[in-house]
C-alpha cells in the first residue's frame, strides 16, 4: 500500500495530472496496485489560495507519503511577485526540504517519433539514456557568492564545491540505476581544469569498487556534449554535477525532439521521489485540451519503477503508451502527417483503454 501526494500546480498541470490519475485508477482497479492519493497545492495556485508557494500543509502531507506526482508551476501572472513567492521557489524549496539530490532525466527516443527530432533517424533511433544529475549542491548552492563592487568595477562570482560525502550518495544512485539498465556509468566532470572535479573523479573511482559488474568509464563535459549530439547511443547511465548536468540533460531531452514526452524523478536517500514532466506549465496551452499528458504518464511509470519496486506494472504503462503511439494518436505537439490528433483528455482515455 503506498501513499501518494498529487500537487497538480499551475497552467497545464491540472489537466495533464487529472489524465495521470486516471492510469492510477485503472492500476488500483484493475492491477490492485493499491495506490492511496492525497491531494494538495503548489506553485502560483498556492500562492493564491494561502499567500505561500510551498504552504506547510503540503510540506507536511508530503513527509508522510512515499512520494509525489507533480504536475509543473509558474505562469506569467506570478512573474512579477518578489522572488521568494514566485510559484519556481516552491518546486525548489520542496527539492531542498524533501533533499532530493538525485535528479533522474531519461532520453527515450520512441520509433514512431524518431522524425520529430532534429537529428538523423540513424543517430537516434534506439536512443535510451539516464542522466543523473546531483540536484541540491555544487555551484548553484556554493557560497561565497554574490555580486559586490572590488578594483572599482563590478565582479560577480559563485562557489563550486562539493563534500565527498555528497558526491558518494548521488554516485551511488547512478551505479544502482546502472543495475537495472546496460551497466554502464559515464561520469562527466572538467577533472583537466577543477579541483573539485578532480575529487568528483576520485570519489566515482572508489564508489565504482562496491559496484565490480559496473563499467565505469569518464569523459570531460565538453566532449560529453559533443559526443550526445554526434553519437548519443553509446550512453547507458550518466552522473554529472548540478550545473553541468542542468545544460546536459536539457541537450539530451531535445534528441528526442519533444518536451511532452518524459518524466524525470527527484530522489533521496530513502528513495523518496518527486515524479514530474520535465516540461513547464505552458501558460500558452493551458485550458485548451491540447497538451501532451504522456510525460506525465509516465512519470507514474518512473515513481513505480524507481520508489515503488512495482517494475511490471511501470512496464505495462510504458507498453500502453507505445501501443497508443503505435496506431497513430498523437496530440498536436508530436503529430505528423498522417497521425490522427487527439486532445489531451482523449490520450489519457486512450492509454487507459491500451492499460486495460
Ligand atoms: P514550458 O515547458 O512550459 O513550455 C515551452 C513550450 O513547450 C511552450 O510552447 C509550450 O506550449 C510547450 N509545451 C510544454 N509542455 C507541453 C506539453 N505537455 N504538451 C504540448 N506542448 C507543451 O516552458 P516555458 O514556456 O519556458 O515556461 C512556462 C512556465 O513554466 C514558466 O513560468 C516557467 O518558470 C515554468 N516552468 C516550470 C517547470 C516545472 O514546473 N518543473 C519547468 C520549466 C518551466
Amino acid at each position: 500500500m503506498s501513499e501518494i501526494l498529487i500537487l497538480p500546480g499551475d497552467g497545464i498541470g491540472q489537466e495533464i495530472i487529472t489524465q495521470a490519475l486516471k492510469v492510477i485508477d485503472c492500476l488500483n482497479a484493475d492491477f490492485n496496485l493499491g495506490m492511496t492519493l492525497e491531494h494538495g497545492l503548489v506553485g502560483g495556485s498556492a500562492y493564491d489560495e494561502t499567500g505561500s508557494p510551498l504552504p506547510q500543509v503540503t510540506l507536511d502531507v508530503a513527509r508522510q507519503c512515499d512520494s509525489i506526482l507533480l504536475g509543473a508551476v509558474g505562469g506569467y501572472q506570478w512573474a512579477s511577485l518578489e522572488r521568494n513567492l514566485r510559484p519556481e521557489r516552491g518546486l525548489l524549496e520542496l527539492r531542498a526540504e524533501m533533499d532530493l539530490f538525485s535528479n533522474l532525466r531519461p532520453a527515450i527516443l520512441y520509433p514512431q517519433l524518431a522524425s520529430a527530432s532534429t537529428l538523423k533517424e540513424e543517430v537516434v533511433l534506439g536512443l535510451d539514456l539516464m542522466i543523473v544529475r546531483e540536484l541540491v549542491s555544487g555551484i548553484y548552492f556554493g557560497k561565497p557568492r554574490g555580486v559586490e563592487v572590488r578594483n572599482g568595477q563590478k565582479y560577480g562570482f559563485n562557489t563550486a564545491a562539493y563534500y565527498e560525502s555528497e558526491i558518494r550518495r548521488i554516485g551511488h544512485a547512478a551505479f544502482k540505476i546502472a543495475q537495472l539498465r546496460d551497466k554502464r556509468v559515464c561520469s562527466v566532470d572538467k577533472a583537466n581544469v577543477l579541483e573539485v572535479c578532480e575529487l568528483w573523479r576520485e570519489v566515482m573511482i572508489d564508489v565504482a569498487k562496491d559496484y565490480p559488474n559496473i563499467e565505469l568509464t569518464h569523459m570531460y563535459v565538453d566532449n560529453a556534449a559533443m559526443q550526445l549530439v554526434k553519437t548519443p547511443k553509446q550512453f547507458d547511465v550518466i552522473v554529472t554535477s548540478n550545473l553541468f548536468g542542468d545544460v546536459l540533460s536539457d541537450c539530451a531531452a531535445m534528441l528526442t525532439g519533444s518536451i511532452g514526452m518524459l518524466p524525470s524523478a527527484s530522489l533521496n536517500q530513502d528513495g523518496f521521489g518527486m515524479y514530474e514532466p520535465i516540461h513547464g506549465s505552458a501558460p500558452d496551452i493551458a485550458g485548451k485540451d491540447i497538451a501532451n499528458p504522456l510525460a506525465a504518464i509516465l512519470s507514474v511509470a518512473m515513481m513505480l519503477r524507481y520508489s515503488l519496486n512495482q517494475i511490471d506494472l511501470a512496464l505495462k504503462i510504458e507498453v500502453a503508451v507505445n501501443t497508443v503511439l503505435d496506431k497513430g494518436y498523437r496530440t498536436q505537439d508530436i503529430a505528423t502527417e498522417g497521425s490522427m490528433v487527439v486532445g489531451t483528455n482523449e490520450m489519457g482515455d486512450l492509454v487507459v483503454e491500451a492499460l486495460a
